[in-house]
């Protein structure tokens, strides 16, 4: 009987999971947390209590996943949203062009998604879930990982297995699990955005015509915000704060925050909602990639995944996708057996990471409020973004080529595609 082990039971652990099933005879998925029955929320996973988004791309790989997911969450109230159909994108000061970029994304709270997928995962052959386990270390023999030491209430125990993949978030075990051995530690890559997150839920007084509102950050303004739909009548209000200037948990301080970016509108419809839950703030210090795919020497029988291997700047939206791509990935890897899994999945995994990471770079060094080197290129491909942004408010082109790449449908050169240049040239000229 061949075993896996997962560590840690969020979004990264769950799609990990399902990669594994049917390739391995049982499955094991150890959270430290109680993993609710119902859609409760849970401390290993602070982040729920902020907007998130699954972006469409994201949500067809979990479909294909979990057959019948989409409809589900859609009859449990969770709301598809075209982009920019039905919503309102204002990026970098300038707002989008209503078009129907093919982009979309699923609004439901985050513990409603968390909780439909962990829900089928437990009905798969060889599933175990086993919450309340404490991952304490792995278990090293003969240079490879056999299996991980797990703790419960102080009573420790041994689960040997064949394979152990850490998904236990971006504080990164298996970095130091690879020190402690005396084994090479991948290089870290990280973008010091110093942000903040501050969010609730409200219920609108009246109607409110968009079913997202999505503000970014400016030079000079490193805020924005998220105000959209969720399942039964639910708002969500995120703002963020970056390079410092962060968004505050007391009523009158939120409210004044959000005055800074917001459109009168949405100003109006938020100071008049219903308060639902209480102000929360979380903390995002810095954007995190480990370069495991670099490393040479890592122990056979274990894996890393998820936040664990790369943790993007949130305002972007895109962990849980890259989470479900890197799950495709696996499933991939695996179908030629386990020999060398690591290094193969590794780099389709930085495959994967690569576009992604560089998309967000680009934007986080736009502001000049956020710390880094900013190579020629950088400086060029900026000014291009700024000019395909201004350009994106009236050409339904440039909108759509942009909207569609930060929703990962389609690489980041396809900015640059011969159609969309010409409009940004002449366009942005127009409008100088
Ligand atoms: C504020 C914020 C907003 C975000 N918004 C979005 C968004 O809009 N769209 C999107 O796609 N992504 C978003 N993300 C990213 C998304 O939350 C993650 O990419 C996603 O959860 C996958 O992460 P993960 O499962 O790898 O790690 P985590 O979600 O961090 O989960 C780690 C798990 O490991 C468990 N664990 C930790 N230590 C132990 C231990 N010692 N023993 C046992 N279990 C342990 C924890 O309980 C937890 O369940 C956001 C992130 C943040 C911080």
């Amino acid at each position: 009987m061949t075993h896996a082990v997962v560590l840690g039971a969020s979004m990264g652990g769950l799609l990990a999971a399902r990669a594994l099933v049917g390739v391995y005879d049982r499955v094991t998925v150890v959270d430290r947390d109680p993993l609710p029955e119902d859609v409760g929320h849970r401390r290993g996973v602070p982040q729920a209590r902020h907007f998130h988004t699954i972006l469409v791309r994201g949500l067809r790989a979990m479909e294909e996943m979990f057959p019948g997911l989409t409809a589900e969450l859609v009859a449990d109230g969770g709301i598809p949203v075209g982009f920019t159909v039905d919503s309102r994108f204002v990026l970098a000061g300038h707002r989008m062009v209503r078009v129907d970029t093919g982009a979309s994304d699923l609004q439901a709270t985050r513990p409603m998604l968390e909780g439909a997928i962990r829900a089928r995962l437990a009905k798969l052959p060889g599933v175990r879930l086993v919450p309340d386990h404490d991952v304490t270390g792995p278990v090293f023999e003969g240079g490879r990982v056999t299996g991980v030491e797990v703790s419960r209430d102080g009573v420790a125990e041994v689960l040997r297995a064949d394979l152990v993949v850490d998904a236990m978030g971006r504080t990164g075990r298996a970095r130091s699990w690879l020190a402690a051995e005396g084994l090479p530690t991948p290089a870290e890559d990280r973008i010091d955005v110093n942000m903040v997150y501050a969010s609730r839920l409200v219920r609108p007084t009246t109607p409110f015509p968009d079913k997202l509102v999505l503000v970014g950050p400016v030079p000079g303004r490193p805020t924005g915000f998220a105000f959209a739909a969720q399942e039964h009548g639910r708002w969500m209000v995120t703002q963020v704060g970056m390079a410092g200037d962060h968004p505050p948990t007391d009523e009158s301080g939120f409210l004044a925050f959000l005055k800074r970016s917001a459109p009168p509108d949405v100003y109006d419809a938020v100071a008049a909602s219903e308060p639902l839950t209480e102000i929360r703030a979380h903390r995002f210090p810095a954007s995190l990639r480990r370069r495991y795919e670099r490393l040479r020497g890592f122990p056979p029988g274990l894996l890393v995944f998820g936040d664990a291997m790369c943790s993007f700047n949130p305002i972007y939206g895109q962990g849980m996708t890259v989470a479900a791509l890197e799950s495709e990935a696996l499933r991939r890897c695996l179908r030629d057996g386990d020999g060398d899994l690591a290094r193969r999945f590794f780099r389709e995994a930085a495959r994967i990471i690569d576009p992604v990471w560089q998309l967000n770079a680009l934007g986080d060094l736009a502001l000049p409020e956020i710390p880094g080197h900013r190579s020629p290129s950088t400086k060029a491909l900026n000014r291009y973004v700024a000019r395909l942004q201004r350009v994106a408010a009236h050409d339904p082109v440039a909108a759509t080529a942009f909207i569609r790449t930060i929703g990962l449908l389609q690489p980041p050169t396809s900015i640059l595609r011969p159609n969309v240049l010409a409009r940004v040239v002449v366009g942005g000229l127009r409008r100088e």
